[in-house]
């Protein structure tokens, strides 16, 4: 299988959906690759546990590797590290002080044992056995092109090919038999294999013990694992420890003739292992390249806000975030970044000049529904995100020690129960710091506080132009200060409409030139089109007659039954809450910091204007035998409860037809609405409310003589 074959690359996919699990419950604890929860991160932590429990590791302060050391000391110094290294071993132990190897192999995937790899996994995954045997029973084609002739193919029966969607697992399985020897091997002359704390991670092997022990299962590997296709290389390979320790580790290296490379520390699956100055310089290049990026984003930022924010808010800080998981005190070296964050891509994306405050810096640091905008700050989200990760390993790092099996069904339940556990505490949290907020903050503030927990679905959403999620930079902008009560930059002084003063409130009310209409007729159309999708087109209608007159059935209605002004819904949907029934919606968008709501909570706002919607239409409605439903919403896209009741049905019968996750449908329906609304501010801010009638041209022939005649004159 090679990288172009898509079809092949589907069939397999769709094939691991549902073998995926058996590869996974048997890889167990002994290779991590086949799709395990946190299974890197596991493994990083094991390693790092067991060295704090049997105080192992310990380095010394500001210990490097000897090639740094030579390289950088200046004439005569000798750091302390060293003097004391010279000393000798810290303690003496019957198997030789503890340490870390990690075992690189020639070639990794290419040299898998095709025969060995099959036979496994037709007895550890029946499932998946048969695509696997139909996949690599044939030579692997690999075609080389040369420009201007025949192209020369090469055939390979080794190996799982790169890009295969089954490749991880495969190679995983392909493998197990040789991590298990090792695991149990117990040759009574010979220490207990099983002390030895052995990972894998594909081809990713590391062993952490007593180094004699260390140095039989290395020897066993270099025996074993060619049967399986694997080659250890030991000139490749690292063993780490502290200078101290590092001469009764290589006597024990070199008795097995095994020549390999000692260090102070390594990069180790994304994580790093080693003394604290080499971590430091480890991370310390990786520091100022996320900074760079932040950087990138905030130029970026001024002119595509939205693209901006979800880069970084989705993806970049996803990077340093696993840095926080895997190494504890991370928070140290991440502070760079937290000053790029505040001193240029806040400021770029609010468009205001000075760095934030720090209250203002925390609000925005907390999620989407406490108030924030989910920018968060490296340095003090690290100890809850790396306490987060360990909990979630708990199971996997125990039998790692314990060298036994783990049941994969309890592992996922043990890591789901860990991310449910710390999204609570950091919920609790953000809370507490909400409250605070809204108690310190006066009125005004409180009432905004209280409605950013169900305005944000816009911030989440990430902006696609053929999914009309796309933002333009205004309209993030201006929501984005509506949001937090700022001045958006640039508004008028007056109002273009009625020469009031333009304050934010008066834009997003002035009824002049019928942009407050524009706004409720763009959410009509969005809800119709959600209930199109969730029903069918055939079942909608736009503006529904509600026949008024009480007491009169639709049969009584007579020519001189006159209808009120609004004697039209918005949108009809036959079917909407119950079969044969059609439901009326009533689309309204209304200003809750409204000078005339005073005080009012936001939420008694919406639910007065339902209330008095209700009260007008509902009864002739239920007269006729339909159900009416008020779709009211804040202008910052806050819905009523009633309105939040209809986009949940929408929801699920939008997963009922799509065999979708409600909880996917319920944010589909909710972030699509939310834009419709947020998307018009800018329109009622910015757009131009100059009467068009006034300054149209005559559109008859007796107009223009008549007009040119005067000009004339
Ligand atoms: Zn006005």
């Amino acid at each position: 299988m090679a990288i172009g074959e898509i079809w092949q690359r589907c069939i397999a996919k769709g094939n691991l959906v549902g073998s995926r699990a058996e590869a996974k419950g048997a890889c167990g604890s002994v290779q991590l690759c086949a799709g395990l929860e946190a299974g890197i991160e596991g493994a990083l932590h094991a390693v790092r546990i067991r060295a704090e429990t049997n105080g192992s590791m310990q380095f010394r302060a500001g210990e490097i590797d000897d090639e740094l050391w030579e390289l950088e000391r200046e004439e005569g110094e000798d750091p302390s590290w060293i003097a004391a290294a010279e000393e000798g071993l810290q303690g003496e132990s019957e198997y030789g002080p503890e340490g870390l190897t990690l075992v690189d192999a020639r070639n990794g995937f290419n040299e898998l044992s095709c025969y060995a790899m099959l036979w496994t996994a037709r007895h550890h995954r029946p499932k998946g056995a048969r695509f696997a045997f139909n996949c690599y029973r044939h030579y692997a084609r690999c075609i080389v092109r040369n420009p201007g002739a025949e192209p020369s193919i090469l055939l390979s029966r080794e190996g799982v090919t790169q890009g295969c969607p089954q490749s991880g697992i495969l190679y995983g399985l392909g493998l197990l038999p040789l991590a298990e020897h090792l695991r149990c091997d117990d040759d009574p002359q010979q220490p207990v294999n099983s002390t030895v704390l052995q990972p894998w991670y594909a081809d990713d092997m590391a062993m952490m013990g007593a180094c004699t022990r260390i140095v039989r299962v290395f020897q066993l590997l270099m025996e074993k694992g060619p049967s399986v296709g694997y080659f250890p290389e030991p000139q490749k390979s690292y063993h780490i420890c502290p200078k101290a320790e590092e001469a009764a580790a290589r006597t024990a290296f070199e008795a097995a003739g095994l020549q390999v490379n000692f260090c102070r520390g390594k990069r180790y699956v994304g994580g790093f292992v080693g003394s604290e100055a080499m971590l430091e310089r480890w991370l310390d290049p990786k520091v100022k390249k996320w900074v760079a990026g932040v950087e990138i984003l905030a130029r970026i930022a001024s002119r595509f806000p939205q693209t901006a924010y979800a880069g970084l808010a989705s993806s970049l800080q996803a990077e340093w975030q696993y840095i926080c998981r895997v190494i504890p005190g991370a928070e140290h070296y991440l502070g760079p970044i937290e000053s790029a964050i505040c001193e240029k891509f806040i400021p770029a994306l609010l468009q205001v000049s000075d760095p934030v405050d720090e209250a203002f810096r925390q609000l925005l640091s907390q999620g989407v529904k406490m108030g924030g905008i989910a920018l968060r700050n490296p340095t003090t989200s690290a100890p809850l995100l790396h306490q987060s990760s360990v909990d979630a390993c708990d199971l996997l790092i125990k039998a790692l020690h314990a060298g036994g099996g783990l049941s994969a069904e309890a592992h996922k339940a043990c890591v789901r129960e860990a991310g449910h556990h710390t999204r609570k505490a950091r919920l609790k949290e953000e809370e507490a710091y909400l409250d605070g907020l809204k108690a310190s903050g006066g009125r005004k503030m409180a009432k905004r506080l209280d409605r950013m927990s169900e305005t944000g679905a816009w911030l989440s959403a990430i902006p696609n132009r053929f999914d009309g999620t796309e933002l333009s930079r205004e309209e993030f902008q201006d929501n984005l200060a509506i949001r937090y009560g700022l001045r958006p930059r640039g508004l008028p002084d007056r109002c273009d409409g009625c020469n009031e003063p333009f304050s934010v409130e008066h834009g997003l009310n002035c009824k002049k030139g019928g942009f407050v209409g524009q706004r409720h007729d763009d959410v009509c159309e969005e809800l119709a089109h959600l209930c199109s999708m969730a029903l069918t087109a055939a079942r909608i209608s736009s503006e529904p007659e509600i026949f008024y007159g009480r007491g009169l059935t639709a049969a009584q209605r007579g020519t001189s039954e006159v209808l009120g002004d609004e004697a039209r819904g918005d949108v009809g949907a036959h079917g909407f809450w119950k079969r044969g029934r059609t439901t009326i919606f009533d689309v309204q968008v209304c200003d809750t910091d409204a000078k005339s709501y005073g005080n009012r909570e936001s939420k008694k706002v919406l639910e007065g204007a339902a209330r008095r919607k209700r009260e007008k239409y509902e009864e002739a409605c239920l007269e006729r035998r339909r159900d009416f439903t008020p779709m009211i919403y804040s202008v910052d896209g806050m819905a009523d409860k009633l309105a939040r009741a209809a986009e949940r049905r929408i929801a699920g019968l939008l997963a009922a037809k799509w065999t979708r996750q409600y909880s996917q449908m319920a944010s589909f329906v909710r972030t699509r609405m939310c834009l419709a609304i947020v998307r018009s501010n800018t329109l009622l801010l910015r757009g131009d409310r100059v009467m068009n009638w006034r300054r149209r041209a005559p559109d008859d022939g007796v107009g223009v003589r008549a007009a040119m005649t005067y000009q004339i004159q």
